[in-house]
């Protein structure tokens, strides 16, 4: 099969396109055949070496794809070759033609949903979902500010927040990206670049700021997330990339918690939880992954670098 291989952790030109010998799941694994894998931002903070996740090397990156069950391994019941699936996870990585996961890495995927929007499934609606739900405790009728509404994770808590009865306040960067999280269901959008857009945020909420917030860049906005999250309020961290000053009587005189996470963290209740979830509304249609771009497998190193550009528009996927 082919492969995406890293022989040494650095820059995105270590993703080489690799010849390998097809796979075989051991006792309890499943082999799926990948139709699509999921680029997430984790996927390159990985590749660099630089997240706490460090992969024995060589190894092919990827925790989500989406496809068909090829083989199943000795004692495995929940699938049989044939399933269309989700990965949630994978032992020896989604970015190849085939991919090796224990069993309680792959979900039913729906049939309504294609490949491509299967690999665009586990980490950003599980981490959105596990934000909103799990972290944040989010109740209908409460509103949420999702800021950062066009990417993957962006998206996922937009269709979610909306299905299940909140008020839903986005941002984005660009027209499109705006635009994208009014599709999905924002009941309103801002520019998270124009320099006045969070004194909006009082006249959107009668006053009162958001009730949950959920932070894609937290090194950025987390001091003013303290200025426009509502009394009782919860703020997110579901993304960082480097430090942040924050001062902490805005969250005093609001009684506010700042909540952090890791989908990594999720426990294997919580994990059982969220796959219902999506199950459902992935069935149900009000969960529809937005796929912006399908690159070849072969160009995996450029969608490594288009993942970590401004200008977000849903998710990236690789075909094999
Ligand atoms: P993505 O698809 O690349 O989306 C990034 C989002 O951040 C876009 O909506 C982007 O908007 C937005 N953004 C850029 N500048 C911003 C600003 N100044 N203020 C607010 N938002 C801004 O990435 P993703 O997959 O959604 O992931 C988002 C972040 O969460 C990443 O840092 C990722 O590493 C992290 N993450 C964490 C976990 C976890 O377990 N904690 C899990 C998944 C992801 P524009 O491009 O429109 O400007």
């Amino acid at each position: 099969m082919k492969a995406i291989r890293v022989h040494e952790f650095g820059g995105p030109e270590v993703l080489r396109l690799e010849e390998l010998e097809d796979p075989r799941p051991g006792a309890g694994q499943v082999l799926v055949r990948v139709g699509a894998a999921g680029v997430n931002p984790v996927d390159t903070y990985i590749r660099g070496g630089v997240h706490a996740v460090r992969p024995a090397l060589p190894y092919t990156p990827g925790l989500d794809g989406a496809g068909v069950v090829e083989a199943v391994g000795e004692g495995v019941t929940r699938v049989e070759a044939g399933a269309r699936v989700y990965t949630a996870g994978s032992v020896s990585g989604t970015y190849a033609e085939l991919a090796v996961c224990v069993e309680a890495q792959v979900h039913a995927l729906p049939e309504r949903v294609s490949f491509a929007q299967g690999a665009g499934v586990f980490t950003p609606y599980a981490t959105a979902y596990r934000a909103l739900f799990q972290r944040a405790r989010a109740l209908p009728g409460e509103t949420v500010f999702v800021h950062g509404a066009s990417g993957g994770v962006g998206t996922a808590a937009v269709q979610l927040a909306r299905a299940a009865g909140l008020t839903v306040i986005g941002t984005g960067g660009t027209e499109e990206g705006r635009r994208l999280a009014a599709e999905q269901g924002a009941h309103h959008v801002l520019d998270h670049h124009a320099p006045d857009y969070l004194e909006r945020l009082p006249e959107l909420t009668g006053g009162r700021g958001a009730d949950v917030i959920l932070e894609m860049l937290a090194n950025v906005n987390l001091n003013h997330d303290l200025n426009v999250v509502a009394q009782g309020g919860r703020v997110v961290v579901i993304g960082s990339r480097g430090p942040v000053e924050i001062n902490p009587r805005a969250a005093m005189t609001r009684d506010a918690s700042v909540h952090a996470m890791s989908l990594f963290n999720a426990s294997p209740r919580e994990l059982a939880g969220i796959h219902a979830a999506l199950r459902a509304g992935l069935e149900a249609g009000t969960l529809r992954p937005v796929v912006g771009r399908e690159l070849p497998l072969a160009e995996a190193a450029r969608a490594h670098e288009e993942v970590l550009k401004p200008g977000a528009y849903g998710k990236i996927v690789l075909v094999p």
